[in-house]
């Protein structure tokens, strides 16, 4: 039975379709991460009963929890780490990837080489999210444990440094914080700072896996990605729903083409840059040669 709690791969579980088996089949020790999202759940269910309103400063503070967590995912890890469209201060990149994991967003590693791999093999079988093979529930959420770890040393040769690494020691206490801090102020506080927070943060982020990968009248194994114009609402105008775009062009920092597509990711790193904390920024625009992402077609 030791075999159930190491590591599986990615490469070697897509391989055996895990979308055809049932949600609860965790990829070895994958287990936790389905623990977490039913923990998550069940207490923000038992949090909306017990506290529906939880009064405006909880309820405003909570908000502001999901947008810095918000920020460190789609700027910290997304951009900046992921993909290399700009390079951070050190003492920026630690504090985005605290908020990132504070956000639920896991290791900056695992997150990087998952991503890579997905951008690699969009809407191919070995693609580790796609809607078109396991449907909208493997997309949105199952293969967050059912997929199997991405292969980090293969995808993220450049974050081999302790800098990255280390981030993943930290990975429980941070998530404890991040579920009981609000324990802190009051009962209600603790379920909407917590819980129901984490689960806004996560579903808002699944649905760039989910929806924004359905693009109609696409041939199977081709990119199917798409911008969804009412998940912006829900990205509190981040970004992170231009998602066409960015497959368009996944160096780029910017993932909002006009004011009509607003980005506020796109706005911290130009302040951040602003600031001297974010250089080589590779601005990108939306008719000009796609930039060039070399280390996923590398490692592709
Ligand atoms: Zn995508
Ligand atoms: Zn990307």
């Amino acid at each position: 039975m030791a075999a159930a709690f190491t590591t599986l791969s990615t490469t070697e579980t897509l391989k055996t379709e895990p979308w055809k088996k049932p949600w609860w089949h965790a990829a070895g020790r994958d287990i936790s991460i389905l623990l977490w999202v039913c923990l998550i759940h069940i207490t923000a269910a038992i949090g909306l009963v017990l506290y529906p309103i939880p009064g405006w400063r909880i309820f405003l503070g909570a908000v502001a929890l999901v947008f810095l967590g918000g920020l460190g995912t789609t700027v910290g890890y997304h951009r900046a780490i992921a993909h290399r469209a700009l390079r951070l201060n050190p003492w920026a990149r630690g504090v985005l990837i605290f908020l990132a994991m504070f956000n639920g967003s896991g290791a900056p590693t695992t997150w990087a080489a998952g991503h890579r791999l997905h951008h690699a093999k969009a809407d191919t079988p070995e693609d580790i999210s796609s809607p078109r093979w396991g449907g909208f529930w493997w997309a949105h959420l199952r293969w967050l444990w059912q997929a199997g770890e991405p292969p980090i040393d293969r995808y993220c040769p450049d974050l081999s440094g302790v800098s990255y690494r280390a981030w993943r020691w930290f990975q429980t206490p941070i998530l404890a914080l991040s579920y009981f801090g609000g324990l802190y102020f009051s009962p209600a506080a603790f379920f909407w700072l917590g819980a129901i927070r984490l689960c806004f943060g996560l579903h808002a982020q699944c649905f760039v896996n989910s929806v924004c990968h359905t693009e109609p009248g696409i041939a199977v194994g081709e990119d199917s990605s798409r911008n969804v114009k009412w998940l912006a609402l829900m990205h509190l105008f981040q970004g992170e729903n231009w998602h066409r775009n960015h497959h368009a062009r996944p160096g780029s920092a910017r993932l909002g083409w006009s004011w009509r597509q607003p980005d506020a990711g796109y706005a911290l790193i130009l302040a951040l840059e602003k600031l001297r904390l974010a250089t080589d920024v590779r601005h990108g625009t939306p008719h000009g040669r796609a930039d060039s992402d070399d280390l996923i077609v590398k490692a592709a």
